[in-house]
């Protein structure tokens, strides 16, 4: 297989901001960022989003972005962050390894994510029936 871009960083085969390492996980300043502080987190043992990574895997990331968030916040001076994470091309997952992104933010001014809509009838009961049939 291909190493993605993200193996290629743990790997030191290509430059990076490392911020932290263990084990388990990386975490590295993102390239673009949406504010300065913008963090990733990457777990070292490969999959590409939630629907196939172990808990094992997903539990030291979280461990790691918990670690990670005040340190980032603290930094840059700002009063919270994002935490975020895209799973899956149609959900705006651009690097298939998975990843975390801690977004600092300082105010809530241009604040435009996710914008909320209103569920119709019984739009809403039909909707968690569903996903409850699921688990
Ligand atoms: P996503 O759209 O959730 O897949 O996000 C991928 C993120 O990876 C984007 O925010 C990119 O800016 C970031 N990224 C891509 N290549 C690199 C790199 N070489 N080093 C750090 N961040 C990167």
């Amino acid at each position: 297989m291909e190493k993605t871009i993200f193996m290629k960083i743990i790997d030191r085969e290509i430059p990076a901001e490392i911020l932290y390492e263990d084990e388990e996980t990386l975490a590295f300043l993102d390239i673009s960022p949406t504010s300065p502080g913008h963090t990733l987190v990457i777990p070292k043992k490969y999959s590409v989003n939630v629907f196939d990574t172990d808990s094992e895997t997903w539990l030291a990331v979280m461990r790691t972005v918990q670690k990670i968030a005040p340190a980032v916040r603290d930094a840059v001076g700002a009063k919270g962050v994002h935490i975020n994470s895209n799973h899956g091309e149609e959900a705006g997952q651009v690097v298939p390894h998975l990843h975390i992104h801690i977004i600092p933010r300082t105010d809530r001014s241009k604040f435009e994510f996710w914008p909320p809509q209103k569920y119709k009838d019984s739009e809403a009961r039909e909707t968690a029936e569903k996903i409850r049939a699921n688990l």
